[in-house]
């Protein structure tokens, strides 16, 4: 039985950081509710794979109500939030108005085109399941399209993609798209050559993977050259339009199909004022990620900038900070004070850029190729949720790593009208 005096902690987000939440709150002491517009919790570091056909949606999401199940005492409330009352202590999303006495946001983070108003129409992304699918389906309309064109200067228009970004998403997706114009084409589209297919890789700034050391950002650069993607540095994109790039040199290139991964801002939280915001759009938090300046309301994980004197400019939006985030506030939470500050444990950063290549910086140490790649595997199956998932993603993996063809390269698209748009009708 519980305690009738439970409080209602209303939690925004189920990614990693507001589903580590909800694990460990106690549930003798809160009574919580999970609001997320999506029904599922997923693993981004994969979302690259599923643009590129190695692995499909249901292999990398979790239901939440499967996941619940286990969390006694969580609630889950499908629905975009729409408004924060802080007044009222009300959440509403797109179906109902919930009440809370506490409130914790971690609602991540979403694409940054840095004022390009028209990128979000012309550009795909990776930076959900359902922008990752969407590439995918891109990147298989292109080469079939391709497959069928007789003109070979189209053909090579059709097969122009662009990565704008050099983190680690887009060296992912630029590696796995060179893997695709290395060993697929010749396996899967006999129509077409390599040379049909121009895979190219834009950052602004003179490094790709500006976060990992200097051998791990020479290495990479060496596996993606010998993936055929050029790498260009120091290239910065000023707009998109009608298939056309300008870069800041005013010159101009052709790109069928762009690639978004250039960067992130915190996801816009309707109802939080602005003097909340800080940089990058992130809630500004003190050490115990309570929001600064109101009482009873949490950020954590990416949309979270916790800012002390030590960390000026938080921590980084990468999956170790918000997991550790969520255990420390639980703690706080269930102590029923704020004692232990937040400090964040490096446990180092990877990057695959296909079969066999990864490099790796950990505390410590840095390396590179198979034994990273090995690694890298290895930490990602451990950290998919249940047992189902990570078995069809190790099927999906060793398959692929024996044959190079997987059989997830469907192209599904509605024969219903208006949803004919695909068929050019
Ligand atoms: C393509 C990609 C690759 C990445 N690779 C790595 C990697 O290799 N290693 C690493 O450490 N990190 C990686 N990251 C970053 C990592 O995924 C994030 O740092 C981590 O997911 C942050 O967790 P979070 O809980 O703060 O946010 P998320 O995991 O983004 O979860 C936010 C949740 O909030 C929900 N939500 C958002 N807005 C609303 C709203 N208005 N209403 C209702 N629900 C909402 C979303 O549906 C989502 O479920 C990658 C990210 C991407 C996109």
């Amino acid at each position: 039985m519980h305690n009738e005096k439970r409080e209602k902690v209303v939690v925004i987000g189920g990614g990693f950081a507001g589903i580590n939440l909800c694990k460990r709150l106690d549930k003798k002491k809160y009574e919580i509710a999970l609001i997320d517009r999506n029904n599922f919790h997923c693993f981004p570091p994969l979302f690259y794979q599923i643009a590129s056909s190695g692995l499909v949606e249901s292999n990398i999401c979790f239901p939440f109500r499967r996941e619940l199940k286990r969390m006694r005492d969580v609630s889950y409330h499908m629905g975009h939030v729409k408004n924060i009352d802080l007044e009222k202590k009300e959440v509403t999303t797109s179906y109902e108005t919930i009440p809370y006495d506490k409130l914790v946001i971690a609602a991540g983070a979403t694409n940054n085109y840095f004022g390009m108003d028209h990128l979000p129409e012309e550009t795909f992304g990776i930076k959900t399941v359902a922008e990752a699918a969407h590439t995918r389906d891109e990147i298989l309309d292109r080469l079939e399209r391709g497959a069928l064109c007789k003109d070979p200067e189209r053909r090579k228009q059709l097969l122009s993609f662009l990565v704008v970004g050099g983190g680690p998403s887009g060296v992912e997706i630029a590696g796995a798209l060179g893997e695709m114009k290395k060993y697929i084409l010749k396996k899967e589209y006999p129509e077409l050559s390599p040379d049909d297919v121009t895979i190219t890789l834009v950052e602004g700034a003179p490094t790709i993977l500006g976060a990992m050391s200097e051998k791990s950002r020479n290495n990479a650069l060496k596996e993606l050259k010998e993936l055929m993607v050029n790498v260009r540095l120091n290239t910065v994109l000023k707009s998109y339009e009608d298939k056309y790039v300008t870069f800041a040199d005013g010159h101009k290139e052709y790109y069928e199909t762009l690639i978004w991964t250039a960067g992130v801002k915190g996801e816009p939280m309707p109802g939080i004022p602005a003097e909340y915001i800080g940089r990058g759009n992130r809630i500004v938090t003190d050490g115990f990620n309570r929001v600064k300046g109101l009482e009873d309301v949490f950020a954590i994980g990416d949309i979270a900038l916790v800012q002390t004197d030590a960390t000026p400019n938080g921590h980084p939006q990468m999956a170790q900070p918000a997991i550790q985030e969520a255990r420390n506030l639980a703690k706080n939470l269930n102590a029923g004070e704020f004692k232990s500050e937040f400090k964040y444990k490096d446990k180092g950063s990877m990057a695959t850029i296909g079969k066999n290549r990864a490099v790796a910086d950990l505390p410590g140490l840095s390396f590179s190729g198979w034994f990273a790649w090995m690694i890298w595997l290895f930490i990602h199956l451990i950290s998919i949720l249940g047992m189902r998932n990570k078995l069809s993603v190790l099927m999906n993996w060793f398959w692929n790593y024996l044959f190079y063809s997987t059989s997830l390269r469907l192209l599904l698209r509605p024969t219903k009208y208006p949803l004919r748009r695909h068929w050019g009708d």
